[in-house]
């Protein structure tokens, strides 16, 4: 990307393109308004400002010289959308709006523009040996020296594996023969929706060659990242991976017994991951799973994003809280005993929701769900 004026440049007239967007990606929307019903945060505010149609024409203005970097709307609507990719899955026109966020935020939030807490975030994850420290710690899965490319590769991932560490441990009872490669970093995807997608491209890059050959991973986000990176044939998700490998051979699936809450069915609903469903596509597979082990309970709100979002809940704490709501409400009136996601920052997010509300309902990773289910 070319260097463009600061961000207290004067701006009076229009200056032609900065070069801050892919003018072909820039160019595409066509201004329906399809995208607007489904933006979780159009949903909330009904403004324009907050829609995906509203916020290109922010980029177009920012551009095309309109508008200066720090005009206070540009500010403020890099950090509202939650990226979460919704808006590209109605768009008639085929619009890259996860892109176009890329490239604002690397433009908007670069150097001391960053906000302090995805700066902060950014830096810390960065630390390959930290983040093997803190799983080791944590008690999350052993790493086992090299890889194999004969084997497939547990990813721990940079957050999860100290957060819940419990998750890749589970996995390993599902996929024994996989390997957990050591000196694993992060994945990049953090830095790519956090203003530093060309340092996430080269973290993507060295956990591949970390790992060469398929990559599994528990983290719905990280999955799509690393399959935009590498290319689907090399990442699978956790779910896409299970689904596949117990349909192609039943032998290979472990006893699980139906979940009982009370001597009735746990009844079991889902928050999607948005990078998972609307990035890579991946929608049935972890309802199939939940299906083998309970009564699943498809969630009105599943499809919409949680308000987790990397790191939107600290960004834009109140707004997060609004747009996780429906989802806690809909869980208590569902009678929902499990609440299963597919992502860290949804488990997170959701747990956080749902102690905040007293709710029964009990938040899980979709490995710890089916890991309940084990027969001994
Ligand atoms: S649906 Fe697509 S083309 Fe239509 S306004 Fe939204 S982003 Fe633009
Ligand atoms: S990425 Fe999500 S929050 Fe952002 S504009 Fe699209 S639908 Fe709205």
């Amino acid at each position: 990307m070319s260097a463009e004026p600061g961000p207290s440049t004067p701006s009076h007239a229009p200056r032609g393109p900065r070069g801050i967007f892919d003018p072909q990606l820039l160019s595409a929307c066509i201004s329906c308004g399809f995208c607007l019903p489904v933006c979780p945060t159009y949903a909330v505010t009904k403004a324009e400002a907050d829609s995906p149609r509203g916020r290109i024409t922010l980029m177009r203005a920012l551009e095309e010289g309109r508008l200066d970097t720090d005009d206070p709307a540009l500010a403020a609507q890099a950090g509202r959308c939650l990226g979460c990719r919704r808006c590209e899955t109605v768009c008639p026109a085929g619009v890259r709006y996860g892109e176009l966020l890329e490239q604002w935020r690397d433009h908007q939030w670069r150097g001391l523009h960053s906000p302090v807490v995805a700066g902060a975030l950014r830096a810390g994850v960065r630390v390959t040996p930290g983040l093997a420290a803190a799983g080791a710690v944590r008690g999350a899965a052993r790493t086992t020296g090299a890889a194999d490319p004969l084997r497939p590769h547990l990813m721990l991932g940079c957050l999860e594996r100290s957060l819940f560490p419990r998750v890749s441990r589970a996995v390993l009872k599902f996929v024994p023969e996989a390997d957990v490669p050591a000196g694993q970093g992060c994945c990049g995807a953090l830095h790519a929706h956090n203003g530093s997608s060309v340092e996430a491209a080269a973290m993507a890059a060295r956990l591949g060659e970390t790992m060469p050959g398929t990559i599994v991973s528990t983290s719905g986000g990280c999955a799509a990242y690393l399959a935009h990176q590498l290319g689907e044939g090399r990442v699978q998700e956790i779910s896409q991976f299970l689904l596949a490998r117990w349909e192609a051979d039943p032998s290979r699936m472990p006893r699980l017994r139906r979940l009982e809450i009370e001597g009735r069915p746990a009844r079991v609903g889902l928050q999607d991951s948005c990078q998972l469903r609307n990035g890579l596509g991946v929608v049935a597979p972890p309802r199939e799973l939940i299906r083998r082990v309970a009564d699943y309970v498809e969630l009105p709100s599943a499809a919409v994003c949680c308000g987790g979002a990397g790191t939107y809940s600290m960004l834009q704490p109140e707004l997060s809280r609004t747009i996780l709501k429906p989802r806690l409400e809909q869980a208590s009136e569902l009678g929902l005993d499990y609440l299963v996601a597919l992502n860290v920052v949804c488990t997170r997010q959701l747990r956080q929701g749902v102690r905040r509300a007293g709710l029964q309902v009990q938040v899980l990773h979709l490995v710890e769900l089916l890991e309940l289910a084990l027969e001994d």
